[in-house]
């Protein structure tokens, strides 16, 4: 049977050992059953295979040292009593504190006896010490166990207990546990069968075993993450798109004729990949995927005059964005250049009042609107939809699967699917979560951009930072100033009443304290305005609509501005705690300058008191410019779920397999999925 089977069959109190009370502290690990019990994989293994002088107890955490009893001594009165064991080896000699366990071990070791103890050792009152250690049984050495399994634990829980628990419940069942992995692959890559791996995982008898069989139940999760995704890929590929007439790409044309630039060839490359995907009569699910700026929702914009031209008379196409913000910004956008050729543009949002969001509504669904941009608001349940043929989804990690979902099934038929992602995701994770999508990489940024030019201070010099803004706005040029916090006692509220978090928030600048500084004090020549999530739509459309317009120079705000917002005369991103943000944050907020021909600055600035990892972190910053190799890097601090965004991390709950890590075996069992899907091998 399948180890997720075993449970039917097997109870976990059948185990030796396993009683009410272990029990109970078994589900504070999430076990609750045996199929649980079996794969609560060890942490690391305690090497007993090498012996390490006593003298080198520094090297490392537990050192297992051969060493000859000198003698033994008692301290300590009544119930306290400590037997204290002497011992040496030819490098140094050191004393066992035998805490809680003096009679036993008094009756185990004689003065003169050769003992192997593992443990921990510290200098203490002048000697070198260990009251965590364990005397390394007959038992062990007899079951030629040398390498023990470290688990983690929970409070009343012992190593030793979970070590006997499990190897008690592999004794009971798995001789009985199937292969997942094709028997080909297990012979092509020498893969020990799953019963054997399970056996070698928790108690192997070499470091390489315990590799093989690792090795071996990754592949296992990665294979069947795979294989999951792939039948649904193989799956999609049988149903229908709405059909699509012969396009000439005239709507595209026009478009390209009146831009006052032209489609970078990054560009071009994915509007040719998208309008394949539309003539193949097969759906298309694919990730737009580009670094910040590269001009992504240009794009989505020739996509949906694709879809119009093609599907002839009533097909619409919706653009969903997760901010009424960054909707507002694609509408305008939208009107401007596609208005002309033609296209009837329309705006919901939630925030539409009664009447006009009336006649949108019926206009939709009597099919009266080519493009319709919006927030989530467009698949509200009184939305409906004459013929939907393309749902663009922009930032797509702010959406949750659920949501991603119910937009596409307010399609009569499948509709097209173009989804665009702002942090850009790194390959290996790409092809974990989203491995049955297709993926656009939009190379390349628009000609003549320059690259921005990073700088890191100190809140000390923040008056150096202030002088190099003024030299910009001098030129007539705009800048952002981002704070981790919108009031003060915002932070503190959230963190509850305790002292240490209000002095912490006292600390944090935030945006509406720095409004009034900056406006006040270090540039009252220049109009500043203030943006922050609190502030009402409508106030806030009027705020960015001054800004775009360049009526403000300086926009103070939060991490509001991070998504999407385009204003390519403004040339200073200033980011005060920079420390706060992730790197991908960093990096999207950066994105906001750098969008015209003229140079672009983004000061970092750092708290003084500043650890050394902080900096190192916001050195990444200084020395990239590209999105992918920012997003791995925060990949590796931060791990895949904050990068995937809402919903999508769930999907990751892997167990032993690190994507990141595990690339090589990822690739391999890609591979071998996309075979048993497609019952093919990949091009
Ligand atoms: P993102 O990919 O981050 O969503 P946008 O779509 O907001 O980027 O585009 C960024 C800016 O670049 C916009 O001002 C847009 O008009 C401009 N842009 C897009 N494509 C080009 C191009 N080929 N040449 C010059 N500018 C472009
Ligand atoms: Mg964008």
């Amino acid at each position: 049977m399948l180890l997720r089977e075993l449970p039917g069959t097997f109870k976990l109190s059948e185990v030796k050992g396993a009683g009410p009370k272990t029990a109970a502290l078994l589900v504070k690990l999430d076990i609750s059953n045996i199929a649980d019990l079996l794969t609560h994989y060890p942490r690391e293994y305690e090497d007993r295979t090498v012996i390490t002088p006593l003298a080198d107890y520094f090297k490392k955490k537990n050192i297992f040292a051969e060493a000859v009893v000198l003698r033994k001594e008692w301290f300590g009165f009544g119930r306290q009593r400590t037997l204290k064991v002497y011992i040496e080896d030819s490098s140094a000699r050191a004393s066992l504190v035998c805490f809680g366990r003096s009679a036993y071990l008094d009756k185990i070791i004689e003065t003169s006896d050769k003992i192997k103890v593992f443990g921990h050792f510290y200098y203490k009152y002048g000697e070198l010490q260990s009251s965590s250690f364990d005397l390394s049984s007959h038992q062990d050495a007899a079951n030629g166990r040398a390498l023990l399994p470290v688990y983690p634990l929970t409070e009343g829980l012992t190593q030793n207990t979970l070590r006997r628990l499990i190897q008690n419940a592999l004794a009971l069942c798995a001789e009985k546990v199937d292969d997942e992995i094709p028997a080909a692959v297990i012979e092509r890559e020498h893969f020990p069968h799953k019963k054997d791996a399970l056996v070698s995982v928790h108690f192997p008898k070499t470091e390489e075993e315990a590799h093989k069989a690792r090795e071996s139940l990754i592949y296992e999760e990665l294979y069947k993450l795979q294989l999951a995704l792939m039948r649904r890929a193989a799956a999609r590929k049988k149903d229908a798109a709405p059909p699509a007439r012969k396009s000439a790409h005239t709507l595209q044309h026009r478009l390209r004729e009146r831009l006052p630039f032209r489609l970078t060839e990054g560009q071009e490359a994915a509007v040719g990949e998208i309008n394949a995907d539309i003539a193949s009569g097969i759906p298309m699910e694919r990730l737009l995927q580009g670094d910040v700026g590269s001009g992504k929702t240009l794009v989505s914009f020739m996509a949906a005059l694709e879809i119009i031209e093609a599907s002839g008379t009533g097909g619409t196409a919706a653009l969903m964005a997760p901010t009424e913000l960054l909707a507002r910004q694609h509408a305008e956008n939208a009107a401007v250049l596609l208005e002309p050729l033609g296209v009837r543009v329309a705006f919901l949002t939630g925030n539409i009042v009664s009447k006009s969001r009336r006649n949108l509504l019926a206009a939709l669904s009597s099919g009266d609107i080519d493009l319709v941009v919006g927030t989530h608001a467009l698949f509200s349940d009184d939305v409906k939809y004459k013929n939907l043929r393309l749902v663009i989804i922009d930032e797509q990690h702010r959406f949750g699967i659920e949501q991603r979902q119910s937009i596409v099934r307010k399609g009569a038929e499948k509709p097209h699917l173009l989804m665009m992602s702002a942090t850009p995701i790194p390959r290996t994770l790409a092809l974990t979560a989203f491995g049955d999508w297709d993926v656009s990489v939009i190379k390349g940024m628009p000609h003549g951009r320059l690259p921005i030019e990073t700088h890191l201070a100190r809140e000390s010099n923040a008056a150096k930072v202030y002088e190099a803004v003024r030299k910009e706005l001098h030129k007539g040029h705009q800048a952002y100033f981002v704070y981790p916090l919108i009031e003060k006692k915002e932070e503190t509220e959230k963190k509850g009443e305790t002292l240490s978090a209000s002095l912490y928030a006292a600390d944090l600048k935030d945006c509406t304290g720095a409004y009034e500084d900056l406006s006040k004090r270090v540039f009252p020549e220049y109009p500043i305005a203030l943006l922050h999530s609190q502030i009402d739509e409508e106030e806030k459309r009027l705020i960015m609509e001054r800004f775009r317009k360049g009526e403000t120079a300086v926009l103070v705000a939060t991490s509001v501005v991070e998504v999407g917002v385009d204003v390519p005369n403004a040339t200073c991103m200033v980011i005060e705690h920079a420390e706060r943000f992730g790197l991908s944050a960093l990096h999207q907020l950066r994105g906001r300058v750098g969008r015209g021909p003229a140079q672009s600055y983004c000061f970092l600035m750092y708290i003084d008191n500043y650890t050394e990892e902080m900096r190192d972190r916001l050195l990444i910053m200084h020395k990239s410019n590209d999105g992918f190799v920012i997003a791995e890097e925060d990949l590796k601090i931060r791990g895949p779920g904050q990068i995937l965004g809402t919903g999508q991390s769930g999907f990751m709950k892997l167990g032993l397999a690190d994507p990141v890590r595990d690339t090589a075996i990822l690739k391999k069992a890609r591979e071998d999925a996309y075979t048993a899907a497609f019952e093919r091998p990949p091009k």
